[in-house]
């Protein structure tokens, strides 16, 4: 039997231990990979990590509360979501809000958009070029180019400005979704290659205007990207896990223990 995303929220929401087992193998390393980007002070000593997956384990969380037939990907940018608002704000006092960024960067084309708001995400030009499928070179050239509109908007500026305002950003964005705004699937059928032409043209329309939707689409890109690759944790690593958040191991027979 194949136990599935799906399986595991119904069985984390009837906190059986199964799903428990499930959610930390499989999304403790999706959890550290936000970690080291969002919060890179936190990383190291892992107190971060532990608060996060003990606010996740309350019968409260919203995480488990959707049982949709969701694909792994909508649960894990309801991860994504979850983790970041765990996080305290990086900058103390806001030096750009969202109007700002917007009027700065209206002139640019939605990809040009797309690469200057991975800035506020903490993704490098380079990292940018690989999620976004582009040359280095034009990510650096795009950055240049949106440094230079926002230098024009705002008095005191410096080049990480929108690294640093980065969070207050994110929840300003995310915040301000509207009755047009699309759904997640559209841009996983986008960044899957399924959506028509006709369909993409449309949709490209609304989010060139909406923040709102260039920051959903880059959180699904990034959704995509912590899936890549992910290996579980083993057995050995997930256990203090599991112990923090009160979850017996699994017993495992004798002859599976032979054999690894
Ligand atoms: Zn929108």
């Amino acid at each position: 039997m194949i136990y599935t995303c799906y399986e595991m929220i119904r069985d984390c929401r009837a906190d059986r231990a199964e799903g428990w087992r499930y959610f930390v193998a499989n999304y403790v390393p999706a959890i550290r990979k936000l970690l080291a980007r969002y919060s890179p002070g936190s990383a190291a000593g892992g107190a971060a990590l532990e608060r996060i997956l003990v606010a996740l384990r309350k019968p409260d969380s919203p995480l488990f509360q959707h049982l949709d037939p969701a694909p792994e990907r909508w649960f894990v940018a309801g991860l994504r979501q979850s983790v970041l608002g765990q996080l305290e704000s990086t900058a103390a006092v806001m030096e750009i809000d969202l109007a700002t960024v917007a009027a700065a960067l209206e002139p640019l084309t939605l990809v040009e958009k797309q690469t200057a708001w991975l800035e506020t995400m903490a993704y490098t030009p380079q990292e940018t070029a690989v999620l976004l499928r582009m040359a280095p070179a034009t990510a650096e050239k795009i950055r240049e180019k949106a440094a230079e509109l926002v230098r024009g908007k705002v008095d005191a500026w410096r080049r990480t400005m929108l690294a640093d305002n980065g969070a207050a950003l994110g929840r300003e964005a995310a915040a301000a979704r509207g009755a047009e705004c699309l759904a997640a699937k559209i841009f996983l059928d986008v960044l899957d290659g399924r959506a028509t032409w006709r369909g993409r043209e449309e949709m490209e329309q609304h989010v060139t205007r909406c923040w709102h939707c260039i920051d959903h689409f880059c959180r699904m890109v990034e959704v995509v990207e912590l899936l890549r690759g992910a290996q579980p944790l083993g057995g050995q690593e997930a256990e203090p896990f599991l112990k923090l958040l009160g979850i017996p191991a699994e017993k495992r027979p004798v002859w599976k223990r032979w054999v690894g």
